[in-house]
């Protein structure tokens, strides 16, 4: 399986590319994430991505790019297929994505618009807790763990993203409609999007990307 999740932040990309690991085996390649590894390693791509990813801006095309083709061109996304996360976010990654997936004749299967209203983002990010190991996320009042700061799967401890303040969420938005949005249109022009309701829970929306996969 071969497929692209966009959507703003906070509406379920990451916990639907979770569930397409555990359940299909499909490889998610999340850019966010790979970021977020960076910067905890302190790398030079760590040290520059940070500045942006503070702002709620979009880290330049070139590097992104090229930290996600590497990525995408490994022996274990050709055999079991990927679900990209927050890649492409820009039409010029889209195109160049395209090219990448030419070159190694592996087609997208689809492109799933998951969609919800600005204030079901605002409220879900304001809650936001993620698992500094295992990535899996909770949110303090819909879905708290069961110890607080401690990952029910895993033991390792809680976080709250630095990009989680209420001020870099509204710029996150924008960014989303003015560059994101566009990428939506791209792929739909080509017929590959499949558009799916964020605000249903995520086993529903999780059913609703593989049956539109398959169809
Ligand atoms: P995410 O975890 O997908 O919400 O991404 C967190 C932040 O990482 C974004 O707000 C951007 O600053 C940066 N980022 C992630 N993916 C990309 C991308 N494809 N292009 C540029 N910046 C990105």
């Amino acid at each position: 399986m071969r497929l692209i999740l966009i959507g703003p932040p906070g509406v379920g990309k990451g916990t639907q590319a979770a569930l397409l690991e555990s359940r299909l085996g499909v490889k998610p390649l999340s850019s966010g994430v790979i970021f977020r590894a960076e910067i905890e390693a302190e790398t030079d791509l760590g040290r520059l991505a940070k500045r942006y990813i503070e702002h709620g801006e979009l880290v330049p095309n070139g590097v992104t790019i090229e930290m996600m083709a590497k990525r995408i061109r490994r022996d274990e996304v050709r055999k079991h297929g990927f679900v990209l996360d927050g890649f492409p976010r820009t039409i010029r990654q889209a195109e160049a994505l395209e090219e990448i997936l030419d070159e190694m004749g592996m087609p997208l299967d689809k492109v799933v618009s998951i969609e919800v209203d600005d204030e079901v983002v605002l409220s879900r990010l304001a809650g936001r807790i993620g698992c500094t190991k295992c990535g899996e996320i909770y949110h303090s009042v819909n879905k708290p763990p069961k110890r607080e700061g401690i990952c029910d799967k895993c033991n390792s401890p809680l976080f709250v993203r630095t990009d989680d303040q209420p001020e870099t969420i509204l710029e996150r938005l924008r960014v989303f409609r003015e560059n994101t949005a566009p990428v939506r249109d791209y792929y739909r022009e080509k017929g590959l999007l499949q558009v799916v309701d964020g605000r249903h829970e995520p086993e529903e929306v999780y059913q609703e990307i593989v049956a539109g996969v398959e169809a």
